[in-house]
């Protein structure tokens, strides 16, 4: 990241520190309240698999092996958390589009979350996004991409409304989140990182829990109000990407510490149950 760019995101993440922070009570109350919830359904969709390696024709790393990595890592941090989980696929097994969606909207009171990696001839290109295409999933887009951007060194691509199949098919909450460019080199090599992967499901299970807080000051105040939301608009109110700010940020939240020492045994427990997949 240039130093230029490190100064924009900064200026950026004050903007969106003292929006949190206003939301700050706000997001304090909600989270008390998530344990106290109906556990919901969350149906982790890991991008392509089988004979649909993802990324482009010559990819060295197969896209299908990191998106499946993250979702099991992720499925046992939100089981950790009594969270139901649902995959649409736990090995390397291609699954149709329909197939997916078809088993996402089997669920009531569910919320869908696809994970992808990025890929594109162009080697500089770089970053997170994180997309959505329904209004009612736009909360959960913006929390997921709060947490992922925050937790990464990656630059911020914004958060994006694209009519992906998987997301205009489905009934319920849809995001697909771009965990980074497989075809950028430093991208690639955080996204070959055990440890980094972990770190991927646990902010996007930090946003999955943080969807009724974080999301909600986007959306009463920015995002929500206008009567359609334009197709893949740059929604760059979300953001963030120092890592250290989003941990000072985070402190705020009194959930904030639930969740290290949570995610930490989980994290653990996802290691030991994925060890094969390391290296
Ligand atoms: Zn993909």
């Amino acid at each position: 990241m240039t130093r230029r760019n490190s100064f924009r995101i900064a200026v950026s993440a004050v903007g969106l520190l003292m929006t949190f922070l206003a939301c700050s009570s706000y997001a304090a109350k909600s989270s008390r309240s998530v344990g106290g919830d109906t556990p919901i359904t969350v149906v982790i969709d890991a991008g392509h698999g089988g004979h649909d390696r993802g990324g482009i024709p010559g990819q060295r790393i197969a896209e299908k092996d990191m998106t499946l990595d993250v979702a099991l890592r992720l499925r046992n941090i939100l089981s950790a958390n009594g969270y139901n989980v649902v995959m649409t696929r736990s090995t390397d097994v291609f699954v149709p589009l329909g197939g997916r969606v078809a088993i996402a909207n089997s669920y009531r009171n569910a919320i869908f979350v696809c994970i992808h990696f990025n890929a594109t001839g162009r080697r500089g290109a770089s970053g997170i996004e994180t997309y959505f295409y329904s209004r009612e999933s736009l909360p959960l887009a913006s929390a997921i991409h709060y947490y992922v951007v925050g937790g990464a060194p990656s630059d911020n691509r914004g958060v994006r409304r694209r009519g992906y199949y998987v997301l205009r098919k489905t009934n319920i909450p849809a995001v697909l989140v771009e965990c980074g460019f497989l075809t950028n080199p430093t991208e690639a090599a955080y996204a070959q990182s055990a440890s980094y992967r972990q770190k991927l499901a646990e902010e996007i299970a930090a946003g999955i829990r943080g969807r009724n807080s974080v999301a909600s000051s986007f959306g009463t105040t920015r995002v929500a109000t206008a009567e359609s939301i334009p197709l893949q608009p740059y929604m760059d109110q979300t953001k963030v990407t120092s890592s250290k700010k989003s941990r000072s940020k985070r402190s705020h939240k009194k959930s904030a510490r639930k969740k290290k020492s949570s995610s930490k045994k989980s994290g653990s427990e996802a290691r030991a149950g994925s060890s094969d997949r390391e290296g």
